[in-house]
């Protein structure tokens, strides 16, 4: 089992009681350990005193950390002044687990040495009642120079019984080393990423038998991207994640604000399939995406089975596929673009695009066959929404700010291509829309968008008229009410949100994926 260890800073001593309470309510949440951070409180004149009633009232088992500044730490103190806290920790017992000491102090101070193998290993004491050594490693700045070498270092040392070793993460695929680290271990070991492309590594230790995880107790944990305890608990699932755990990615950039993992995490779960998705923070050039994608497609532990790809990577996610040698849906490749990879039943990868069916979807599926639709926009989401729509047999009329992208689309898909047929979709400026008369407006431009250019605006000339009869579909989600379906509200037109192109596109790549849909009722 791993561990969920919450980590608690207490910097004074009247802070000793408080903390106290806030390890009872992370017991209560569900946490098994508590690091007592007393990185000032060892340097305080009462601080052995509050570092013993804190171990001997502790409700969970604990790790007594005295944290260098070195290390990310606020200890400025002397070695005795450090020695003395681990001593009151260590007559506390049997309360005290364990003691953390990094092992840059532990190797160059001779005399924090010589003490911690006195607290740890002299005395009557059996090897219950001594505390256990944590010897750690920790570079807050990116992945430390000779990291294997360390944690073997760690493993190999008589003294100390855990190996930590914490880092922060330049890419989400340094989380695989710290996988590979946790697979070849040699003695219980801890190994997680920090920051932004870290969760990974903080949720999935579960899976590679990581030693302990941190959860936050509060707002500010102790290191960054720490997930807070109700998150790893509910929302991760963290104590049903096993060696067989499966992983998806939705990889974009940025991704910070993604909801494909908390929609499909809640899927998985709803439909008893032991997966989870991350987010995946890939900066937005082709190899960037190609190496993670690579890699994490080709490693024999993740068990990485698919990823939904968002901007600025759905062109390269069909360059993916094609140069590995896996198949490309015809209609994605005659959009151009992929949302979704997987993995086919013989191992190969495949690449789909599900927006163009969701558009459609969105719409009401077969309805639109016959009816005129203008489709605003020339980017990826106009190619998918033209493509969809009218190979479900509409009329489309693409328009854009600039006119030249709306007609080379419009003499791409009127062509036949291979055995996708010839489609109906014709380019039309903007000022000339008004001219003709249309039952449904797609927007596919970013207009109206939340942190987009032109959050305010409308992206349908006022001259084209909306009644009762004209059904308006945004692409764009966030927010739920754009000023274009504000306005076809006042007309009494039926308007659909991108929310609902968001579900139905989520929903057939988890098809894609599992072979079945989601379970209707979330
Ligand atoms: P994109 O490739 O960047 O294309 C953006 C389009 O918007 C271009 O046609 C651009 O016109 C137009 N545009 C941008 N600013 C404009 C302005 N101020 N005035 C007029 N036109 C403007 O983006 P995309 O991937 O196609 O996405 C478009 C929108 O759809 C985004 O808001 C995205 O969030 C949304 N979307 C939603 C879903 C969903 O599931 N709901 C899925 C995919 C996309 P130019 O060609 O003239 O630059």
């Amino acid at each position: 089992m791993t561990f969920i260890a919450i980590a608690i800073p207490v910097a004074r001593t009247d802070a000793v009681s408080r903390a106290l309470d806030c390890a009872r309510l992370a017991k209560s949440h569900g946490a098994d350990i508590v690091e007592w951070r007393v990185d000032t409180l060892a340097q305080d004149a009462g601080g052995p005193a509050a570092v013993a009633r804190l171990v001997a009232e502790s409700p969970l088992a604990c790790i007594v950390t005295v944290r260098d500044e070195n290390e990310g730490g606020s200890f400025a103190g002397s070695d005795d002044e450090r020695i003395a806290a681990w001593q009151a920790a260590s007559a506390a017992l049997p309360a005290c687990a364990y003691i953390d000491v990094e092992l840059s102090t532990y190797h160059l101070r001779q005399p924090i040495q010589d003490a911690v193998k006195r607290i740890a290993h002299a005395g009557e004491r059996t090897a219950q009642e001594r505390p256990r050594v944590i010897l750690s490693f920790h570079d807050f700045r990116g992945r430390p120079a000779g990291l294997s070498a360390r944690v073997a270092e760690m493993w190999a040392d008589p003294g100390s019984a855990i190996a930590k070793v914490v880092w922060t993460a330049r890419t989400v695929r340094d989380n695989l080393e710290a996988f590979e680290l946790l697979k070849m271990r040699a003695k219980p070991t801890i190994a997680l990423c920090m920051g932004e492309h870290g969760l990974m590594s903080r949720v999935l230790s579960a899976k590679f038998g990581g030693f302990l995880t941190y959860a936050r107790a509060d707002e500010h944990g102790t290191a960054p991207g720490q997930p807070t305890i109700h998150e790893l608990i509910e929302e991760w699932n963290f104590r049903a994640i096993n060696s067989r755990t499966k992983v998806y990615g939705v990889v974009g950039y940025p991704i910070s604000q993604a909801r494909s993992p908390a929609v499909h995490n809640a899927w998985f779960r709803a439909a008893n399939i032991d997966a989870r998705m991350f987010a995946l923070s890939v900066a937005p050039m082709w190899e960037a995406f190609k190496a993670t994608l690579a890699e994490m497609f080709g490693s024999p532990l993740l068990d990485f089975y698919g990823a939904a790809v968002t901007m600025p990577h759905k062109e390269n996610a069909i360059r993916f596929v094609e140069e590995g040698g896996g198949s490309v849906e015809a209609s994605a490749k005659r959009i151009g673009a992929a949302n979704t990879i997987g993995r086919a039943a013989d191992g190969t990868l495949f690449a789909a695009n599900t927006d163009a069916d969701a558009i459609v979807v969105a719409l009401g599926g077969s309805t639109v066959a016959g009816k005129r639709i203008i489709v605003l926009g020339a980017g990826g989401a106009a190619r998918a929404a033209a493509c969809g729509l009218a190979s479900a047999g509409a009329s489309v009329v693409i328009a854009n700010r600039t006119v030249a992208r709306a007609k080379r689309i419009a003499e791409e898909f009127a062509k036949a291509d291979g055995e996708s047929p010839a489609l109906d979709v014709r380019a039309m400026s903007l000022s000339a829309l008004a001219k003709h008369s249309f039952d449904v407006v797609v927007n596919c431009t970013s207009v109206g968008m939340q942190g987009g250019e032109a959050p305010d605006d409308d992206p349908l000339p006022d001259a084209v008229k909306l009644d009762d009869q004209s059904i308006v579909f945004d692409a764009v989600h966030t927010p739920a009410q754009t000023p274009l379906l504000r306005r076809a509200a006042q007309g009494g037109s039926r308007c659909i949100g991108g929310s609902e192109m968001f579900q139905a596109q989520a929903r057939l790549q988890f098809k894609l994926w599992t072979g079945s849909l989601p379970p209707s009722s979330l």
